[in-house]
């Protein structure tokens, strides 16, 4: 694949959808309460009106698509992975270990949920980062905010040790097992963007949560593009080293590689440097195949080095 554009556009759409499906996620709150209350559409039409019946109904049809629709509504929270969609389960790798810490087990549904993401790392490295996680919209905007204000502003570009990640993975597991897994909303960015959002649909309130979304901000404006991603993200970290041999991956034409450019290094918001063959931390997202000016990067099959 040589078209970061059509990676870029495929990117942006499967990231809106997923905000899109967290929204219309936290609206079934007001389904799950009619079906508690009620489970009957006559009865729901008897107490709250015609039009209230006819969405409870159409509810109804389009998301036992998906799997059994109150349940969805009570269970997912913002939480991008947890979900099960056309009766696939979706685990959070930092859900499944924080389970794993606190109560030392995992049910059957749970651990088979891990199976779409973890293939996915494997087969594709941190793809889920630009493909999936609703944060990354809210960062990709942000990078572009901090560079309209680099013609005003000095920002300075930090670099940290990526091991810092593991410290906030390890450290959040301590504190799950300490304070319960709704840490994690303060720890994960998407996770944090996610509750936000569902709080304010389903129940009309701030999430705590927002507190962190506004820290990960600061810090990717004045630290650096996608700083929170680099640096602190577990999940990113660990989809990094999960992925890092991934079956697919970046790679470049050496012959047609220009000695004096380093647009791909300077493009990416990873901070991977494609010109020096790097492929551990990539998420696929185009952007140094948009901008390459002689296309001799594309993705395919890992190359491996003899
Ligand atoms: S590092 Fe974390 S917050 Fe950033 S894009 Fe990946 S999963 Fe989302
Ligand atoms: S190397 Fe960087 S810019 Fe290129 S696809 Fe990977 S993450 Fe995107
Ligand atoms: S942008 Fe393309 S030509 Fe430039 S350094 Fe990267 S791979 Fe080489």
């Amino acid at each position: 694949m040589r078209s970061g554009k059509t990676l870029l556009i495929i990117s942006i759409f499967t990231r809106v959808s997923v905000v899109l499906l967290l929204c219309a996620l936290a609206l079934l709150t007001e389904y799950h309460n009619l079906k508690v209350a009620y489970n009957n559409p006559r009865l729901v039409e008897l107490s709250s009106g015609k039009t209230t019946r006819q969405l409870y109904e159409a509810t109804d049809a389009f998301f036992s698509l998906f799997g059994e629709p109150g349940k969805m509504a009570q269970t997912n929270g913002g939480m991008t992975w947890s979900i099960r969609i056309m009766g696939i389960p979706f685990t959070d790798p930092v859900a499944a270990l924080s389970v794993l810490a606190k109560d030392h087990r995992w049910g059957v549904g749970f651990a088979l949920g891990l199976i779409v993401p973890l293939t996915l790392a494997l087969l594709f490295g941190r793809v889920f980062c630009s493909y999936i996680c609703l944060a990354s919209l809210l960062f990709f905007s942000i990078a572009r905010l901090r560079r309209l204000l680099e013609k005003f502003f000095y920002f300075p570009d930090i670099s940290i040790n990526r091991g810092f990640a593991w410290g906030v993975l390890f450290g959040g597991l301590g504190a799950a097992v300490w304070l319960g897994h709704g840490i994690w909303s303060l720890l994960l960015p998407y996770f944090a963007v996610g509750q936000t959002i569902f709080h304010g649909i389903a129940y009309g309130t701030l999430s705590v949560a927002l507190g962190a979304i506004i820290v990960f901000s600061l810090l990717d404006l004045c630290l650096g593009k996608q700083f929170s991603c680099r640096y602190v993200c577990p999940t990113g970290r660990l989809l990094g080293f999960i992925g890092r041999k991934s079956y697919f991956s970046i790679r470049r034409d050496a012959s047609q590689c220009l000695t004096s450019c380093q647009s791909c290094i300077d493009v990416c918001p990873m901070k991977v440097s494609p010109k020096m063959d790097e492929t551990v931390d990539c998420s696929m997202c185009g952007e140094c195949l948009v901008i390459c000016p002689t296309n001799c990067l594309s993705i395919g099959k890992r190359i491996t080095k003899k």
